[in-house]
């Protein structure tokens, strides 16, 4: 069986992502988020990868994610949202390193004899992760801290609160014994030298995602969705294409009908906006994308019904057509691709 629809994920431009954001990371490893399978595009087919590489540090949201993954024996898996009670059997299995995030998940860690593990401070996000509060209160003496971090709120912007959450992380590691620091994701890797640390957790530009200025030309696209004709039609001038009649025809148009959808992550806001490429060039969508289809405009061109056409799905230009960020355009992705 092969379906309409299809992903081409580029392993080499994944593995080229990931090794220049080791090179702007300097002295520190670089790791890899790859939560939510993969930001979307499949997390074993990117750990496997990366890890070939020499990428050695990976993370994921959830146990579910972590138990999946361990057929691959990752040389460092974390888990970002911590312990629960219902975690800890697969926890102090040893399927990957739990980042503790709250007094109660540390609490829960010691009292199971739990081993190494990693340490979220929140410094300024108020997302995840302890507070000066309770390092005050000694809460994290006696634990052995393989990683200790902190997560920036603004780092895709110039804002002062990079600095500032930069400062308070130095200020609150201080107190506190751990092996190696990490402060940086994607955005954070290209503010520069100050933020690496020990080990950077870049997510989204390895996927081909662009969140600074910094990174064009640096960063290569990854996912390529690409979807199949259905059907091709003469549209006469003055008729309308697709739901609530959004499109009229301005003069008699063809127009090819595309196996692609909201329903696979070609979100409605693509409707009048985004484009397909044949033969390297733009041809626009015409009319609301549907659930499972989406029209556009094919005059003059040599496309017919079984072809298959290019998703336009360079992340910036994705991404500012559609109103969704990169991180949505991505991990919306959707079941019905075929991943090649
Ligand atoms: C998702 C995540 C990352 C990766 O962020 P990107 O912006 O995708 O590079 C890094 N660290 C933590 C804690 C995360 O949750």
């Amino acid at each position: 069986m092969n379906a309409p629809l299809r992903l081409r994920r580029d392993a080499d431009a994944l593995v080229a992502n990931w090794r220049a954001l080791a090179r702007m990371s300097g002295r520190a490893a670089c790791g890899a988020a790859i939560k939510a399978d993969g930001y979307g595009l499949g997390a074993a087919w990117a750990a496997a990868a990366l890890a070939a590489a020499g990428c050695r540090d990976f993370f994921v949201a959830t146990w579910t994610e972590a138990v999946a993954l361990a057929p691959l024996g990752l040389p460092g898996l974390a888990v970002l949202h911590g312990v629960r009670d219902e975690d800890l059997d697969v926890a102090l299995s040893g399927a990957a390193t739990p980042v503790l995030n709250t007094a109660m998940q540390v609490a829960r860690w010691k009292a199971a004899g739990g081993g190494a593990c990693h340490v979220m401070l929140d410094t300024g996000m108020n997302r995840l992760g302890l507070g000066e509060g309770d390092l005050a209160s000694g809460v994290l003496d006696g634990l052995t801290i393989d990683v200790l971090m902190s997560h920036l709120a603004s780092a895709d912007e110039d804002s002062p609160k990079n600095s500032d959450q930069r400062g308070r992380f130095v200020a609150m590691a201080e107190g506190v014994a751990a092996s190696r620091l990490s402060l940086a994701n994607s955005a954070g890797i290209a503010l520069g030298a100050d933020y690496p640390f020990d080990l950077t957790r870049p997510g989204l530009a390895l996927y081909g995602g662009t969140p600074r200025p910094e990174l064009a030309g640096i960063i290569a696209q990854v996912a390529f969705p690409q979807a199949q004709v259905l059907q091709r039609r003469h549209v006469p001038a003055g008729e309308t294409v697709g739901y609530n009649a959004t499109w009229t025809a301005p003069a008699d148009t063809d127009v090819a009908i595309l196996n692609i959808g909201y329903a696979d992550g070609y979100w409605r806001g693509f409707s009048g906006r985004g484009q397909a490429f044949h033969d390297g060039e733009a041809l626009p969508v015409v009319g609301r994308v549907s659930m499972d289809l989406t029209a556009i405009d094919v005059t003059g061109r040599a496309i017919a019904e079984g072809d298959w056409l290019d998703i336009d799905y360079d992340l910036p230009r994705a991404a500012a057509a559609s109103g969704m960020s990169q991180y949505e355009l991505l991990t919306g992705l959707g079941g019905r691709f075929d991943r090649t």
